[in-house]
């Protein structure tokens, strides 16, 4: 392609889309830096005064329903607006729902603000990442490196945000640090407006598939029915008495396993799906699955592992004294450090490298040992006394390790495997892995009890640990059915 090469021999477009993903996960990541502690510090210290688990469960559901939303955003961008304008909207839904939460409105501003960022990024993300893919040709060899870039940006955004919204929001308020990630996210709408006008101009401006006519009448119903179906729900909740926050969380937890369950079922009985893709879809499952595992402890990260930074670990360190949020650097401070590493790694061992399914499995190990790890300082130090952070640092490096063999190539498993008529879901099904594993966490959290820390860490970590050697024991049945795909 005879294209100009500005940002480090990418298209241009691609510049665009790094910074517009960088702010965006700047503020989503600033903002879960300090949401946590913002829901269960006491009112008096300016929080929410929740009480612990249930700000933990919420953490995760609030995660789930984020990348669960993007089969929605996939929908508006293919039939409705193209995924140029799609982005946008959707960044200023996000940027909105940060300002609400930089209000002093307490609950109702949190929930307000859950939807407009929830329905925000469903619109933004998967669409930012789609059009990345659609900055290529086919044949371009510029297409995985590129998004490579792409990921390093978003762990860029999420390595600054903890440092300048959780420090400022710890340290001085809270909502302080959310006004910081609404503007982190004006930021980022500012460059895509102005840059995108150029860069992105051939991409994404028209609806792929435009609704038309008589299926304005089938949607009309079937979102006429969804609603229904909802307000039933949770009119009936209500009525009966019921209308808690925990029935709002079962809820959101039983849609995360369904959805995937809808979307292979569907798959594998269509009729526009050929039986050999078929036989990709059958192989996708177990991948998909071992990326449930892996993101349930992944995305602990800022749930249980944040309430073990706040609660667990020595608050000082040669005299300074360290915000908790701080540790949610470690997570995009390593993937900064070793996708280069794991970049050169691949490349060096070239044909010899393991092959997707292995490289799953690795991730999946690495990911439970590095909660397995944490089973030690309770062990070995009893729950009363606060330990060294290294024990967080090096638990959070292995994972991120374990993240490198299994995110990025994840991401191109999935487009191609996914079957051709599916292929304007194809990043919300990546990423609904994603959701059911924080759907999952959701329940799983409230095993977590000081009294049973050791345990917790060593049955999770144990799980993952299982899950991925029984994947690598299954490799040659999945390559059998993916064929000779890299
Ligand atoms: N942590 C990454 C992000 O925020 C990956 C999420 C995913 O692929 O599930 O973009
Ligand atoms: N590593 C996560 C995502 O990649 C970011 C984070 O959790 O801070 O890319």
């Amino acid at each position: 392609m005879n294209q100009e090469k500005t940002f480090i021999g990418q298209p241009r477009g691609l510049s665009t889309l790094f910074f517009t993903e960088m702010w965006e996960r700047f503020s989503y990541y600033g903002m879960r830096a300090i949401l946590l502690y913002f829901m269960y510090d006491a009112v008096s210290n300016g929080g929410l005064g929740l009480s612990k688990p249930t700000a933990v469960a919420i953490m995760s559901i609030y995660g789930s329903l984020v990348y669960m939303s993007s089969i929605v955003g996939g929908w508006i961008s293919d039939r409705l607006l193209g995924s140029y304008k799609t982005v946008f909207y959707g960044g200023v839904f996000i940027m909105l729902g940060h300002i609400v939460l930089a209000t002093p409105f307490g609950l109702p501003a949190l929930f307000i603000s859950m939807i407009l960022i929830v329905i925000g990024t469903g619109m933004l993300k998967s669409n930012a990442s789609g059009m990345v893919g659609h900055l290529y040709a086919p044949e371009d060899l510029r297409r995985d490196a590129g998004f490579s870039i792409f990921y390093m940006g978003i762990n860029i955004g999420a390595l600054l945000a903890p440092i300048i919204v959780g420090t400022l929001g710890q340290k001085v308020n809270y909502h302080l640090g959310f006004s910081i990630a609404a503007i982190g996210m004006f930021f980022g709408l500012l460059q895509y407006v102005i840059q995108g006008k150029k860069s992105l101009a051939h991409i994404g401006q028209e609806p792929t598939h435009p609704l038309l006519g008589e299926e304005k009448k089938v949607f009309t119903r079937n979102i006429s029915l969804g609603l229904l179906f909802v307000v039933v729900l949770f009119g009936g909740a209500a009525l009966l008495g019921s209308l808690t926050v925990d029935f709002f969380i079962n809820s959101i937890s039983v849609l995360g396993i369904f959805l995937p369950i809808y979307y292979f079922t569907k798959m594998l009985r269509s009729k526009e799906v050929t039986s050999e893709e078929k036989k990709k879809v059958r192989a996708y499952i177990p991948l998909f699955i071992a990326a449930i595992i892996f993101w349930s402890l992944e995305e602990q990260g800022s749930s249980i592992l944040a309430l073990f930074a706040a609660e667990r670990t020595q608050a000082t360190i040669f005299g300074i004294t360290i915000p908790a949020s701080l540790y949610q650097t470690l997570n995009p401070l390593f993937v900064v450090i070793l996708t280069p590493v794991f970049v050169a790694l691949w490349t060096k061992m070239g044909a010899r490298q393991p092959k997707t399914e292995v490289k799953f499995a690795i991730g999946l190990i690495m990911a439970g040992l590095s909660f397995v790890l944490l089973m030690f300082p309770s062990m070995l130090f009893g729950v009363d006394h606060r330990v060294s952070p290294i024990w967080l640092i090096l638990s959070f490096f292995i994972m991120i390790a374990g993240e490198m063999c299994l995110s990025p190539v994840g991401l191109s498993v999935t487009t191609k495997l996914a079957p051709k008529a599916f292929e304007a879901q194809t990043l919300a099904i990546w990423l609904l892995a994603d959701a059911s594993s924080q759907a999952i966490n959701a329940q799983i959290a409230r095993f977590y009890t000081p009294s049973t820390e050791g345990m917790y860490f060593a049955v999770v970590g144990g799980v993952a640990v299982i899950g991925g050697l029984i994947l690598y024991a299954a490799r040659g049945s999945i390559r059998q059915l993916i064929g000779n795909i890299h």
